[in-house]
């Protein structure tokens, strides 16, 4: 279960931010996680609900997960298309030529903190 290394690298990333710009508690944390980057999205608020409690700064933390859509862009006709719906293969001209543009991404969008 991958989602649950994720979590303890966000939350140690945050316990850093929060260091540095002395923060005593953030309460929510944005992330956007693209469509095909291969996390489920209900592990990782299963990782991050018990994950949180050993960090005194993250206890009360949310997590709030945004969906970005993954892009394909066809290198033969130089269009993009929802890669979800259309998979490796271009739509506009059944090209192969074709690489995954956005989608595959996981970043930390917005923290609350006080
Ligand atoms: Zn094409």
């Amino acid at each position: 279960m991958h989602e649950l290394g994720l979590v303890f690298h966000i939350i140690k990333r945050l316990e850093k931010l929060a260091q540095e710009q002395n923060l005593s508690a953030i309460q929510s944390v944005t992330l956007e996680l693209g469509e095909v980057s291969g996390v489920v999205p209900e592990f990782l608020e299963d990782g991050w609900k018990w994950a949180v409690k050993k960090s005194p700064i993250m206890t009360n933390a949310a997590l709030k997960i945004e969906s970005l859509p993954a892009v394909t862009i066809c290198n033969a006709c130089g269009k993009t298309y929802g890669t979800v719906e259309h998979g490796k293969i271009c739509p506009f001209c059944k090209s192969e030529d074709t690489v995954l543009q956005k989608g595959n991404e996981m970043n930390i969008k917005e923290i609350e903190a006080c």
